[in-house]
């Protein structure tokens, strides 16, 4: 029996729906090369549902600014495009598109350092910036049943367990415009999307090893991190 298809963009050997070079005015590409697993093909009526969210007019300009700030970050030169702003820059431009004043910073102790750069960078841009550490709460990790030899510390000692929902609710109270991820760790993140209400985005993401860039290992994986690619038996 054949398997049932299901969206693996990733896996596309085409990837028609960029139709990148092709001329604005020839209209959307063909899904003729489009593989059996594309969703334009699987699911058009739920993208077509998806696409008319963009008909809301607060949802609209949103797209619109976040398509503007994308092309923003390149520039073209005569040898071609060139990127030109990191994303703290990015950032920042946004957020004043958005009109946004009050910036949240939800980051790790582990990244205070980075979380004290970025509060003096935004600041210096005029934003105010609400911030709160994964820590906030003083909580111990056996609130939340761990047990003593689960945690980093030694068995016998006091550790603070991360608390992402602590740091979505201050956000949520304080009404900031945007709140902006700094290094929370798999899962505490996920915790820390779920409870959050106001608008989200994520400067950095927690690598403990590579420097806060995940990516790293992919970039490795070739090599030193080959490891990664065996297929489990
Ligand atoms: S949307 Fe379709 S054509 Fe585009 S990458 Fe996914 S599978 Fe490929």
């Amino acid at each position: 029996m054949a398997k049932k298809q299901y969206p693996r963009c990733g896996r596309c050997p085409t990837r028609v729906c960029e139709n990148w070079g092709a001329k604005a005015s020839n209209g959307p590409p063909s899904l003729e090369k489009a593989p059996a697993f594309c969703p334009m093909k699987l699911m058009p009526e739920l993208l077509a549902e998806a696409l008319s969210e963009y008909d809301k007019p607060e949802v609209r300009e949103f797209a619109r600014l976040a398509s503007v700030q994308e092309a923003e970050c390149y520039e073209r030169l005569p040898d071609g495009l060139r990127t030109k702003l990191p994303r703290i820059e990015e950032l920042i431009q946004f957020a004043r598109k958005c009109g946004y004043r009050r910036l949240g910073l939800a980051h790790c102790g582990g990244l205070f350092s980075e979380a004290v750069l970025l509060t003096d960078i935004l600041e210096n841009n005029d934003f105010e910036v609400v911030s709160v550490q994964c820590k906030c709460g003083a909580v111990p990790k056996e609130r939340i049943g761990l047990r003593p030899e689960e945690k980093i510390a030694p068995p016998e000692s006091w550790e603070t367990m991360c608390n992402p929902i602590a740091q979505a609710t201050v956000m949520n109270r304080a009404e900031v415009d945007m709140a902006v991820m700094l290094g929370l760790c798999i899962g505490h993140d996920t915790l820390f999307i779920k409870y959050c209400n106001v608008p989200l985005t994520v400067i950095a993401v927690k690598d403990r090893v590579f420097g806060h860039n995940p990516l790293a290992a992919l970039y490795t994986s070739e090599t030193y991190y080959r490891r990664l690619r065996n297929k489990i038996e």
